[in-house]
């Protein structure tokens, strides 16, 4: 045991091969549904096929292995209006994403909050949180998010 403030490198130092990486740990989830009202016109509309899709989430700090939803979502087809769509699974991450909210929102904080560069802060992911983050990609979120408050800030000044 190491007792406290004792210094302890990073298991994965050194470690210049991926798959010696630890394995993420898989966690299902499902936004798999038969029906589901269309956006668009709120008809009921049949689900067309389900498909999967990898989130990469905080990792457990405890035992050093990151942390992967893999989300069983349904597509869908509206019978009325035609229009093609997938059951929602906004509270988990944005479309497209290949990372949770709380990912985007922990990287953000060390960037804003923290001050940290964005090296640093892609660093601290995978040290900390077990996610690893290209650095471009940590500084792509906290521009948008900049760019969201100051469109906030014009909206306080025109009101
Ligand atoms: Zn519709």
């Amino acid at each position: 045991m190491l007792g406290p403030g004792e210094y302890a490198a990073d298991e994965t130092q050194g470690i210049t091969r991926v798959e010696d990486l630890p394995k993420p740990k898989l966690v299902r989830r499902s936004r798999n549904y038969k029906r589901r009202p269309c956006p668009v016109c709120h008809q009921s509309a049949y689900r067309l096929r389900t498909v999967k899709r990898t989130l990469h989430d905080l990792g457990d700090s405890l035992s050093g292995h990151p942390r992967d939803l893999v989300v069983m979502y349904s597509q869908h087809r509206c019978p009325r209006c035609n229009c093609y769509f997938n059951a929602e699974m906004d509270d988990l991450a944005l479309p497209k994403s290949h990372y949770t909210h709380r990912v985007v929102s922990m990287a953000v904080r060390l960037v804003v909050e923290d001050g940290l560069p964005y090296r640093p802060a892609s660093w601290h992911l995978w040290r900390d949180h077990r996610v690893f983050v290209p650095w471009a990609t940590i500084q792509n979120w906290v521009e948008a998010t900049g760019e969201k408050s100051r469109s906030r800030d014009k909206n306080r000044l025109h009101r």
